[in-house]
């Protein structure tokens, strides 16, 4: 049975801040307040117990965190709220930035893609987020925002263990955005499941090819999703594998074993490096 809680849908992005300034790191009610997006993931988490909010405030009917756009010099900026089918959707996203569109499409179900936010994938910072290794790819910034202020980080800085992000008390991620470096890339994304439908990662890599930079990220075969340093373009696949394997600490799971995972990650790699 869902557990009792709190909801409370500021109108603008002044009265969110105020709320979360009022709600987070205090305590007395909504100690515990936490931020409802897509809620594809929190809900189920409320749920099964796992998650004991008591305070969710809904970011959904707050406009401007509705954004994707795409500018010539700046990159692409996504919103808070923007849901898997819209950067599918985008013409821009499609044109300059496939990878994410690969990997968008491989998460969930039409109904979590309908429903489920990329910013709110990377704020679960589950080692198996799939939006995380493309953007890693990518070079993503983490725009965030509190009543204090706000600050930008690189994407491999907010991913602080599982589940464990670099957000502090009272902030939220506004935005993501992605610099026009590595706009038209050549790309691959290899996810590997249990089944033909949803699931999580067994083990998954991405790699973006641009000028002289080969990029790579692997999810679900560490406690955070990986990015490996970047790599010249001519570099072989072999150097690349070796590269993965110092970076990554995959575990025997539920999902698959750690042996798998490498087998897998190594043969990733050399497929997309292959074709691109
Ligand atoms: C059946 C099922 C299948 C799934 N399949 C996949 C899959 O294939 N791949 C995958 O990667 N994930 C999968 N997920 C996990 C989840 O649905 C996705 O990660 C989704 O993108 C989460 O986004 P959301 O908007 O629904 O987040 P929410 O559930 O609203 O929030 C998730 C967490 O992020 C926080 N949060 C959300 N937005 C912000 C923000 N702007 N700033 C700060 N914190 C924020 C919330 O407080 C919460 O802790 C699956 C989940 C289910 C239930």
């Amino acid at each position: 049975m869902l557990k009792e809680f709190s909801y409370l849908a500021p109108k603008n992005k002044t009265q969110l801040l105020k709320l979360l300034a009022e709600h987070t790191g205090k305590p007395g009610v909504g100690k515990t307040a936490k931020i409802l997006a897509g809620g594809t993931d929190i809900l189920v988490n409320i749920r099964n117990g796992f998650d004991k909010t008591d305070l969710l405030i809904d970011i959904k009917k707050i406009g401007e965190y509705s954004k994707l756009d795409f500018n010539k010099t700046k990159g692409l900026l996504i919103g808070a709220n923007v849901t898997y089918i819209q950067l599918i959707n985008n013409k821009n996203v499609k044109k300059h930035y496939p990878v994410l569109i690969e990997t968008a499409g491989k998460v969930g179900s039409p109904q979590l893609r309908n429903r489920g936010t990329i910013i709110g994938n990377i704020c679960t910072a589950s080692p198996a987020a799939d939006m995380s290794r493309s953007l890693l790819c990518l070079g993503a910034e983490v725009n965030i925002v509190s009543i204090k202020g706000s600050r930008s980080m690189k994407l491999k800085d907010f991913f602080k263990g599982v589940k464990k992000t670099a957000l502090k008390a009272g902030e939220i991620v506004e935005s993501i955005t992605i610099p026009i470096d590595m706009a038209d890339a050549k790309y691959g994304d290899e996810k590997l499941k249990r089944i033909k439908g949803h699931d999580l990662a067994q083990a998954a890599v991405s790699i973006v090819k641009k000028d002289k930079v080969l990029r790579v990220a692997i999810s679900s075969c560490a406690i955070v999703p990986v990015l490996l340093k970047d790599f010249k373009s001519n570099v072989s696949s072999a150097t690349v594998c070796k590269e993965a394997l110092k970076s990554i600490s995959p575990i025997d799971d539920i999902r698959a074993s750690k042996d798998y995972r490498i087998h897998m990650v190594k043969t990733y790699i050399k497929r997309i490096m292959d074709k691109i």
